[in-house]
């Protein structure tokens, strides 16, 4: 039994100001219910700013990332989906048509992408509602069912997730993702499990829901379409509450709310900016430097790792370089708690200590020893070298 699997994939905007009102965005920073406005509380008569030219900037390059297609030249409606729950005052949720389709990453088809707004934060055991987080621009970003086991999901997730750190257009604090899962067997009906926020919670809600499915279907019974959510501290998903599920959104266009045209330029001006995407940074450094995948597959973890291998196994052997960052740039960088963005080591000084350790004048283990000196305080590896 064959099992298709379909990802919706939020996450949220790292913009200063909410989509549709001049409210901050700095939601965890703040008292509950402070960066709030009649707009973002959904307040009768209140009147929505256009959508932040921010976001949609966000939401293009992001698009661009995963080779999208940006729907230019045609009118994108925001469109008011609506459901009825405490965290959505207003009684609908922002959401455009798609503003770019079809594009790909890691074999999987990325259907569409999409703006939304972020609803507020419900508390049901107390009762409580935080408006902080109303408004806040999403990405949402719809696969098609391309994936066929819990593995493929977390690999793809994955990878996902370093696209959108690369474009450094989403907020970098975990935790902020929400995957909504869509798992079919073959003879089956489809099930969607909402509101997933981790990548293991994704897994383990998909490990669940497939052999639940399976024993079902075994059993000569039938899968019903439906939507579940997963418990995280039981690893189970249960059927939603009927009231917790929209069966109708009646979509329809936000008449508050002028639609967004974009045009050629605007995408072709973004694309000349915009970060190379990990994935296709991994393949040109197998290509330009000849370098094993594996470990431009490392370099390629981190942005700032990867600019520095560049500089740096120009100069120096890139094989060797990237061995080096690989085996000790990494360990020393894990060891002292930094990430390579912290690095203040220069390119030269970096490359300057590799000729000392490739010209044999430091073992490897002086080298890194050195290397521990140098992101403590960076300097000449050559006059360091002469004081240790
Ligand atoms: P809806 O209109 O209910 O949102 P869509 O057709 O837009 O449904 O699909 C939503 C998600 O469900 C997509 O991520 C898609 O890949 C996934 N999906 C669609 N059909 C299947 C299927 N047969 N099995 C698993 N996932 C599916
Ligand atoms: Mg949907
Ligand atoms: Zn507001």
């Amino acid at each position: 039994m064959k099992a298709k699997i379909g990802l919706e994939i939020h996450e949220q905007l790292m913009t200063r100001r909410k989509l549709c009102c001049d409210c901050p965005t700095n939601y965890r920073d703040v008292p509950p219910n402070t960066n709030i406005c009649p707009v973002c509380t959904g307040m009768p008569g209140a009147k929505p700013a256009p959508p932040n030219e921010r976001a949609v900037d966000a939401v293009i390059e992001i698009a661009l990332m995963l080779g999208c297609k940006v729907v230019t030249g045609e009118t994108i409606y925001i469109q008011r989906k609506h459901y009825d729950y405490p965290d959505l005052p207003s009684g609908y949720q922002r959401t455009s048509l798609p503003i770019a389709v079809n594009g790909e990453l890691d074999g999987v088809r990325i259907r569409e992408v999409h703006l939304e707004e972020d609803p507020g934060k419900y508390d049901p055991a107390l009762g409580i509602v935080d408006y902080n987080r109303s408004g806040i621009p999403l990405v949402e970003i719809v696969t098609e069912p391309d994936m066929h086991s819990a593995e493929a999901v977390r690999k793809f997730l994955r990878t996902l997730m370093k696209v959108l750190e690369y474009s450094e257009k989403v907020r970098p604090e975990p935790g902020t993702m929400r995957v909504d899962a869509n798992i079919s067997l073959e003879g089956g009906r489809r099930v969607e499990i909402k509101n997933i926020n981790s990548v293991k919670g994704v897994y383990r809600a998909i490990k669940f829901e497939e052999l639940r499915q399976k024993s079902l279907l075994r059993r000569g019974k039938t899968v019903k379409r439906e939507t579940r959510a997963f418990l995280e501290s039981q690893m189970i998903t249960v059927p939603m509450r009927m009231k917790e599920i929209a069966e109708d959104y009646r979509h329809i266009p936000d008449p508050d709310i002028f639609p967004l045209v974009i045009d050629r330029k605007r995408v072709e001006s973004i694309k000349s900016k915009m970060h190379e995407p990990p994935h296709l940074r991994q393949k040109r450094l197998v290509e330009e430097f000849g370098i094993e995948q594996s470990l431009a597959s490392v370099m390629v973890s981190e942005r700032k790792l990867a600019d520095l291998f560049e500089r740096v196994g120009r100069k120096v052997d890139p094989r060797f370089t990237a061995l080096w960052f690989k085996d000790r740039l990494k360990k020393v960088l894990n060891y002292m708690g930094l990430r390579a963005s912290d690095l203040k080591v220069s390119p030269e000084q970096m490359e300057k200590l590799l000729q000392m350790v490739k010209r044999k004048e430091l073992t490897p283990e002086q080298g890194e020893l050195v290397l521990r000196e140098l992101v403590k305080n960076p300097m000449d590896p050559e006059k360091l070298t002469r004081r240790m």
